[in-house]
């Protein structure tokens, strides 16, 4: 592996950098792979783990700056197994989880808040910040780019979220939200030099003239997102490149051009995290975790509170089918909306900022689908499934490990289940979504789109 020797010049002087080390590391050939529980979604432990089962939390493997972080021992195959489609865990780098010591530090998560994750697809960032925030509080998960919008609306239907809103806009677009959250996240695509380990292949495509490109359109990003932060706000902005131009120099940009003050943080020294006092930098030499850096800015400008003004309600239920989702739903935290026979819940503690939001961006998903009104009856939807808004009392039927891919694979089931009608199909508790339980066969309702594709 031949690391760009204009960037190995580039980055000598900056603090924790060691070139041996450096080149050694991403000569090893080591992976690093980790992993973020769901708080929502508690795994059992079992004392023979089945197959595909990945087999953590690893007692002494803990990500030291992060809750609910685990390095693995060896990357298992994902794909088959059925408590990752469930959404009890996220597949993600170590270091980029330091994002939670910057919210815990910077921020109150016990108020209601409003958060913004700007750069958020295929949304790592996103079901980190929903696990910390409080269920009063409310994240606008953003992505500009059309085309990664899906992978991350079902990652965050798969982790359960009911407080989120995904939005597909431009950062610029964020100026109709003036004064209006509490922190913005900005995770900035970058020239990604920090995931060379990982992606070799990358390295072709490094350049300094793309440096140069990212470092000037992370500005423009940060420079039209800025208005949205109200006084006293967190900026957070991380990237995976090891660039001075991209990192240190936009904290200088930041605090120059901008009422912002920087915001330290405090790291222990046994997570060997490089100090720069311009932001925290990850050495994958220094520590388990690919390339990153992060800085954390108070907005010292500014409004405190945004005006919101209420639009015209969206779709309400009638009685009789309120009386029918109420089977369904645990109703005591959300009103619902429907939008022709679509019905979602949304959080009562947030329901005018949801409507606000539908309004003026352009939202993708919202809250929790329910399922379809059709012909006086409900079809559930697997956002519901994937709740934890769904009743405890509906028909489950437990399948085992090779039922549970099958059923992921979208194929024939055998469920011995004994409830006719909706059932959710479960895999050690856990659900993976809906089955419909006809005599003489089972309907698999998992989502075509989701569907595992390959054999094992
Ligand atoms: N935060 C994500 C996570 O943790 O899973 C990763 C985000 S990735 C580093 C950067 C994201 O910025 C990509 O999803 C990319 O599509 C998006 N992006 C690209 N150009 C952008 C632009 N001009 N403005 C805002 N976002 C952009």
């Amino acid at each position: 592996m031949q690391l760009p020797l204009k960037l190995l010049e580039s980055i000598k002087d900056i603090t924790g950098f060691d070139k041996e080390a450096f080149q050694g590391v991403h000569e090893s050939g080591e992976q690093v792979t980790s992993v973020r529980l769901n708080p929502f979604k508690p795994v059992k432990q079992f004392p023979n783990p089945p197959a595909g089962w990945a087999g953590f939390p690893i007692p002494d493997s803990k990500i030291p700056w992060c809750e609910t972080g685990f390095y693995l021992e060896k990357r298992p195959s994902f794909t088959f197994d059925p408590i990752f489609h469930a959404g009890c865990y996220y597949v993600q780098e170590a270091s980029s989880m330091f994002l939670e010591q910057a919210l815990k530090q910077t921020t109150d998560l016990s108020k209601p808040l409003k958060v913004l994750d700007l750069c958020a697809a295929p949304g790592g960032k996103s079901t980190h910040i929903q696990s910390l925030i409080s269920k009063d509080s409310l994240l606008v998960s953003n992505e500009v780019i059309r085309s990664r919008v899906n992978i991350l609306k079902d990652n965050i239907i798969k982790w359960g979220c009911g407080n989120v809103v995904v939005t597909n806009n431009d950062p610029k677009d964020f100026a109709r939200l003036e004064n209006y959250f509490d922190v913005i996240v900005v995770d900035a695509p970058c020239s990604g030099s920090g995931l060379f380990r990982r992606d070799p292949e990358a390295i072709e495509e490094w350049s300094e003239g793309n440096v140069q490109l990212c470092s000037q359109r992370q500005q423009r990003i940060l420079a039209d997102v800025l208005p949205a932060l109200k006084k006293n706000g967190v900026l957070i902005y991380s990237t995976c490149s090891y660039s001075k131009e991209e990192d240190e120099n936009i904290t200088d940009w930041l605090i120059r051009e901008f009422s912002l003050d920087y915001s330290p943080l405090t790291i222990r020294p046994d997570w060997r995290i490089a100090d720069t006092n311009k932001g925290y930098r990850f050495w994958p030499d220094k520590l388990q975790g690919e390339g990153f850096f992060l800085a954390c800015f108070r907005k010292t400008a500014g409004d405190e509170v945004a005006v919101i003004k209420s639009r015209e309600l969206p779709g309400q239920l009638n009685k009789k089918e309120l009386e029918l989702i109420k089977e369904w739903v645990e109703t005591d935290t959300v009103n619902f909306v429907r939008n022709k026979n679509t019905v979602y819940a949304w959080p009562k503690n947030v329901f005018n900022d949801f409507n606000y939001l539908l309004e003026k961006m352009n939202v993708i998903y919202s809250g929790a689908r329910v399922g379809e009104l059709i012909r006086d009856k409900l079809v559930p939807d697997h956002a519901l499934a994937m709740s934890s808004l769904l009743k405890i009392n509906i028909s489950k039927t437990e399948v085992s490990y090779e039922q549970a891919v099958r059923y992921l694979q979208r194929k024939e089931l055998i469920t011995g289940a004994v409830h006719k009608g909706w059932n959710l199909v479960t895999y050690l508790d856990r659900p993976l979504g809906w089955a419909n339980v006809l005599p003489g066969r089972v309907n698999n309702y998992y989502p075509k789109e989701l569907r595992i594709l390959k054999d094992k």
